[in-house]
């Protein structure tokens, strides 16, 4: 594996100390920032690349970003909360995955490919909550790379942002853990989760588990986050029908009313020869989710299945939002509700 030196070396000057790990036996730290949970003796980092026991310590990212952007809310694949809304979205260096078709990998994985073409900007969290404030944003999202590696970072954020009145997402690959999901809790209220799969096999070759995600899920639920799920549908890693449907059905059970995005895989990274899923496959299991009772359950990046980006009254079938390549067009709710039959709709719509 090619290591990016120089990369350490600019992303080393921007930690701070971390609070998520615990002591272990002989002065090991054991990291409880992610389901992988790293012990680590004095000198050696984490599979992410960015947290690092140094003198006693546990060093984790801090002050600075790799990318931000303003965009719709949408552009992150949340679409119940504040549709139409404006979003800062940040992201670092690093990642616990190693996902084949990351589509930030430039990001996520420049500390094992190197060397990478991006760099890291200074920035204090007031500042970049200014940023967002500036420009008309209502969310804030961590994004790009998997924000729970630098928790604490994010944490320092958050909590600027929700004193200036912003909405703050993490989207992450819920490689997760409850006391991670427990320290965002207090400045957080999206989590928006990528679960990659249905067996523990396809999740060895992304470098994770699946059920940690799971568990990660049922406990963003607990805690009160407002939780959207995305699969990206994959060929040669989850595209087979049953196992997808069976998918809907355990995020049915946890809760019908939290959406499921299923979108469609596009050539990136390393499997660039492959050809998207057909759109019949997505629509199989998007219709046998909502056969099941799921209630809100979106097909995406797939020209023919625009009508399954909108939202529906999942009583009456009103169009409620309609959407167009992740943009919110029409917002038809009553407050959090469907303007013809009452039915409330999940999600955060109102600040
Ligand atoms: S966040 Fe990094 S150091 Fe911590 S457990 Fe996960 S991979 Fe290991």
């Amino acid at each position: 594996m090619q290591r990016s030196s120089g990369l350490y070396e600019h992303l080393e000057a921007r930690t701070a100390p971390g609070v998520l790990y615990e002591k272990g036996p002989g002065g090991a730290l054991r990291c409880s920032a992610c389901a992988h949970r790293c012990v680590l003796g004095e000198g050696s980092r984490g599979s992410c690349g960015v947290r690092r026991h140094l003198d006693g310590e546990l060093r984790v990212p801090h002050g600075y970003v790799a990318r931000r952007y303003v965009r719709s809310v949408e552009s992150n694949t949340i679409f119940h909360v504040l549709p139409g809304a404006r979003a800062l979205t940040f992201g670092m260096f690093g990642c616990d995955l190693r996902c084949p078709y990351c589509h930030n990998a430039n990001l996520s994985q420049a500390l094992r490919d190197g060397p990478s073409s991006e760099v890291p900007f200074d920035v204090e969290a007031e500042d970049l909550v200014q940023e967002a404030v500036q420009a008309d944003c209502r969310v804030l999202c961590a994004a790009y790379n998997e924000p729970m590696i630098a928790a604490e970072w994010v944490r320092a954020v958050f909590s600027v942002a929700k004193r200036r009145g912003l909405v703050t997402a993490v989207i992450s690959d819920g490689n997760s853990t409850p006391e991670a999901l427990a320290f965002l809790r207090p400045v957080t209220d999206v989590f928006r989760v990528d679960l990659k799969g249905f067996r523990e096999d396809q999740y060895r070759v992304l470098g994770g588990r699946l059920a940690p995600v799971l568990d990660s899920i049922r406990e963003a639920r607990r805690l009160g986050y407002w939780v959207e799920v995305v699969t990206l549908v994959v060929p040669e890693l989850n595209a087979e029908t049953a196992g997808l449907r069976e998918l809907g059905a355990t995020l049915r059970a946890i809760d019908p009313s939290m959406p499921w995005h299923l979108n469609a895989f596009m050539p990136r990274y390393r499997l660039s020869r492959l050809a998207s899923p057909p759109s019949s496959l997505l629509l199989d299991v998007a219709g046998a989710a909502y056969a099941g009772g799921s209630k809100f359950v979106y097909v995406g990046n797939l020209a023919r299945t625009a009508e399954l980006a909108h939202t529906r009254c999942p009583r009456c079938h009103e169009l409620l939002i309609r959407r167009h390549d992740y943009r919110t067009l029409e917002l038809r709710l009553s407050g959090a509700a469907c303007h013809r039959c009452s039915e409330p709709i999940a999600g955060l719509f109102a600040t």
